[in-house]
């Protein structure tokens, strides 16, 4: 049975340190759009009113049963439109059922953190992509993965300049697009830094590590900076044949899944962003899918973040749209039953015994 591991008002002082009685059971109540009745709580402290609705993620939703059938289409490269004919949704439903989707899974990954072993590899690259016009709004998307179990640690998307070929009809979309959305800054050094930084914060337990990219010029400076002297860093030349033998392999593999499974990073689509901050939006729902839910190849049963040891099993789309993660670090471990293992602050993502 539910039992409200904390109260949610975050002013209340049974928010952070709760008693084990906080709060008075008041009953149920029957919503129209669930099978079953949700509990409803009181607590003593502040009075306010809350239900376990309160803690779960679908909380405030329409058609909630809706979610885990929009996340599997999202996480198959389905685009928003065809989501939309497919569950009989509007698209502007879909769209900000998707956002909060997707916003939500971005805390569960942000959560889904924890040290990594003594010995860590790394394999590192950027992707080309655009927002909204592709000779005139170029991104780049880096994407950083631990090597051996291909959990993707972080992936966000930056502005870059329109490079290449240069034809006079191209500088005058350039043009104009810079006078309707300002002169294109190149963000490209901060995406690649605040994704390193994720990954040296996952290793900072490590005594050993090997990082592996391609000959991009600022990377060995930024990987010394970031990785410390210590860590040794693998050059590989990208015109490489891309084959199985190739050291950037796994990356090379991950960044075909990516642009396979996300309908956004396929090449000659019109599934692309219009916006790059909802293609960010939308990479967490690939990272949340490969994983928590997908197991690492077609022939492995566990999925990445359990061969890392951050989760103890995989998960069901379902779980991992479950539990509420924007209450901080008292949020519900997404595989707790009863709510209570969120009673310590800041789950360690592995330590739930359900
Ligand atoms: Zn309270």
């Amino acid at each position: 049975m539910f039992q409200p591991p904390f109260c949610p008002n975050p002013r209340c002082s049974e928010h952070q340190k709760p008693r084990p009685n906080f709060y008075i059971r008041c009953g149920f109540y029957k919503p129209i759009c669930r099978a079953h009745s949700v509990p409803r709580f009181r607590c003593r402290s502040c009075n306010r009113g809350f239900s376990r609705q309160t803690f779960r993620a679908d909380y405030r939703d329409h058609k909630p049963h809706l979610n885990t059938w929009l996340f599997k289409l999202l996480a198959s490269g389905v685009g928003l439109r065809q989501s939309a004919r497919t569950m009989n949704l509007s698209v502007r439903s879909t769209e900000l059922k998707a956002r909060k989707i997707g916003r939500h899974l971005r805390r569960l990954n942000s959560r889904v953190n924890s040290h990594l072993s003594d010995a860590s590899a790394f394999h590192f690259d950027e992707i080309e992509t655009f927002e909204g016009q592709r000779n005139t709004r170029p991104l780049t998307v880096p994407v950083l993965i631990e090597s051996e179990s291909r959990f993707i640690i972080w992936s966000e998307s930056g502005t870059i300049r329109p490079s290449g070929s240069m034809p006079a009809k191209r500088r005058l979309l350039i043009e104009s697009s810079n006078k309707r959305y300002g002169k294109r800054s190149d963000q490209s050094k901060q995406v690649i830094r605040r994704t390193l930084q994720r990954g040296a914060r996952m290793a900072r337990q490590a005594c050993e590590i090997v990082f592996h990219s391609d000959e991009k010029l600022s990377y060995p400076g930024l990987v010394k900076r970031i990785f410390g002297s210590g860590s040794t860093h693998i050059r590989t030349n990208s015109q490489v044949a891309r084959t199985l033998w190739n050291p950037l392999f796994p990356i090379n593999h991950e960044e075909a899944v990516m642009r396979d499974l996300m309908g956004r990073l396929r090449r000659r689509s019109w599934l692309a962003s219009k916006k790059r901050r909802f293609l960010d939006i939308a990479l967490h729902v690939h990272i949340a899918y490969r994983n928590l839910i997908r197991s690492r190849f077609n022939t492995d049963v566990r999925s990445s973040a359990q061969l890392l040891g951050l989760m103890p099993r995989r998960l069901s789309f379902g779980e991992a749209l479950g539990w509420r993660q924007e209450l901080g670090n008292r949020s519900i471990h997404p595989l707790s039953l009863t709510g209570r293992d969120a009673s310590k602050p800041g789950w360690k993502a592995g330590a739930c015994a359900a």
